[in-house]
């Protein structure tokens, strides 16, 4: 056969075809679709009146709405919550529970391990069982690149975490590892052992700090979408919601994965984009310890003896704006897909709805929010089969325990996979809170730095890891239009 120019170029679009086929084909398959859901927190009453005024408002009723409500109480300011669906409903009551800072970037590690400090003093503090428990947490390794990595870790967190909260982890192998780990059928060569690190029952622990605010005089005001705000002279005069207008001189945004539609119609760029994680709940058993992670598994122990448990693995869903952040995200995408917990792409029904949401509206009109209480994915199946395969291989202990709930949730990711805590300086008295991953273990650290931000009071640890700008080019906020 003659191998003609012609011949060449259709067989280079032949193989792209069959190679975009391989790409696509998978993505288009994989599970996970954001659909209404229903909360997994423990009730707690909100309240249904809107207050005339506050000192401050805050959107969203989730760990981080709720903690910086709590310590700005205690600060002795008026505060009002508003949550377009219940106390928790989205990310806050979806996460497994870890409490760690293992593995994350170390400019976050000041913040975890304060945070994590202020977990362990909270229930004498409120009088209220929040959950949280420090049982220790053991990350096996086999490889000795995985070793280094974390012997890498753990030096950089050595350096980064406060004096008051220091990394208390070690080395531990042969006899010791084997009883962290009993049952575990693999050889494993080495394992981190952090013994501040814990646990908390996501559906138990922000409804805790909710009615500790509460207690505090805070008001959580429930079915009660935030539109936007309005300003004078440059400043927040109100926050305009679904049941009226608030009078405030400060407004927090700690809307979740919402808070950057909510921003966008403001025209202030909030470069996050939202991944899917999925979970379940299997029934109790005796043996393997309280909190770990081998290989791509990982499990914390319930207070009533059941685990969860899920895999480290996360989707991001193809949507509209991960074209309109590709370009913030491209140089980071490689290290995000080949990451300690591996990201897969999913091209589905995602991307449609995502061209119907409405960004643009006027704040006596209805917003997404109102149509969408509580949200969430639905689970990946595929996935949580895999990992409790896994975790019954190596603790065949487990194959006992029957699966009592599956589910999934979101979580926000900004391009330096770091959260953002801080102000939007276009607007004084405009605050924004996001950007979590692991947002569980850093919510009552956070939610203490932003009532220091917006109270104008010293924080206790630096704050200047988490501004909006580093993301958004120095552009104080206002970007690209959504
Ligand atoms: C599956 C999964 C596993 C996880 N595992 C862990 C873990 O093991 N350890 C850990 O530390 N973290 C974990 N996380 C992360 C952690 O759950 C989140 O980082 C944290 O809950 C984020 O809290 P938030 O308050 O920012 O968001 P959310 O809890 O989502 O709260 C935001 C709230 O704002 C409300 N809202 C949004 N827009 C508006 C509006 N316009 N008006 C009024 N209300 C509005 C929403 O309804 C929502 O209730 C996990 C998360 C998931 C999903």
């Amino acid at each position: 056969m003659n191998v003609t120019r012609r011949n060449v170029l259709l067989g280079t679009a032949a193989l792209a075809a069959v190679g975009g086929a391989a790409v696509m084909v998978p993505m288009a398959m994989r599970p996970g679709t954001m659909a209404p859901s229903t909360s997994r927190a423990r009730p707690v009453a909100g309240q249904a009146d809107l207050p005339p005024e506050a000192d401050v408002v805050i959107v969203g009723a989730g760990i981080m709405g709720v903690a910086t409500a709590f310590f700005l109480a205690e600060k002795g300011l008026s505060v009002v919550v508003c949550e377009k669906g219940g106390i928790a409903c989205e990310q806050s009551s979806r996460a497994y529970g870890q409490v760690t800072n293992y593995g994350l970037p170390q400019e976050v590690v000041e913040l975890g391990q304060h945070s994590k400090s202020l977990w362990r003093a909270m229930n004498a503090r409120i009088g209220r069982d929040t959950s949280y428990r420090d049982y220790g947490r053991v990350q096996a390794f086999q490889q000795d690149s995985e070793i280094e990595a974390a012997r890498e870790w753990l030096a950089g967190a050595e350096a980064a975490a406060p004096d008051h909260a220091p990394i208390r982890a070690r080395f531990v192998e042969g006899a010791e590892l084997a009883e962290m780990l009993p049952g575990a059928q693999s050889d494993w060569k080495m394992g981190l052992y952090q013994d501040d690190d814990g646990g908390m029952e996501p559906a138990l622990a922000a409804p805790a700090v909710a009615e500790a605010a509460i207690a505090r005089g805070v008001a959580i005001v429930t079915d009660c979408a935030v539109r936007g705000y309005e300003t004078e002279a440059g400043a927040i005069s109100h926050v305009v919601t679904e049941k009226g207008a608030i009078r405030t001189g400060a407004l927090v945004v700690a809307g979740g994965t919402w808070s950057r539609l909510l921003l966008g119609n403001a025209g202030i760029g909030f470069p996050v984009l939202p991944v899917y994680l999925s979970q379940q709940r299997i029934g109790a058993v005796d043996g393997p310890p309280a909190c770990g992670a081998v290989g791509r598994v990982v499990w914390r122990k319930e207070v009533d003896g059941s685990y969860s448990n899920g895999p480290r693995f996360m989707t991001a869903p193809i949507l509209r704006d991960s074209f309109a952040l590709l370009p913030d995200f491209l140089p980071a995408l490689p290290g995000m897909l080949m990451g300690d917990t591996p990201l897969d792409m999913a091209l589905g029904a995602d991307l449609t709805r995502s061209f119907r949401v409405e960004r643009q509206w006027r704040l006596d009109e209805q917003t997404p929010f109102e149509r969408a209480r509580i949200m969430a994915p639905t689970q990946n199946d595929g996935t949580l089969d895999e990992s409790l395969g896994w975790l019954r291989e190596e603790f065949p202990v487990f194959n006992q325990a029957r699966v009592i709930e599956r589910w999934a949730g979101t979580v926000d990711v900004a391009r330096d996979q770091l959260p953002v805590i801080g102000p939007i300086r276009a607007v004084q008295g405009l605050f924004v809170m996001g950007g979590f991953t692991f947002g569980l273990t850093q919510g009552l650290g956070a939610g203490e730095l932003m009532a220091d931000l917006v109270a104008g009071t010293a924080p206790a640890i630096g704050p200047n890891h988490f501004e909006l700008e580093r993301i958004t080019g120095g552009k104080a906020g206002r970007s690209r239009p959504a």
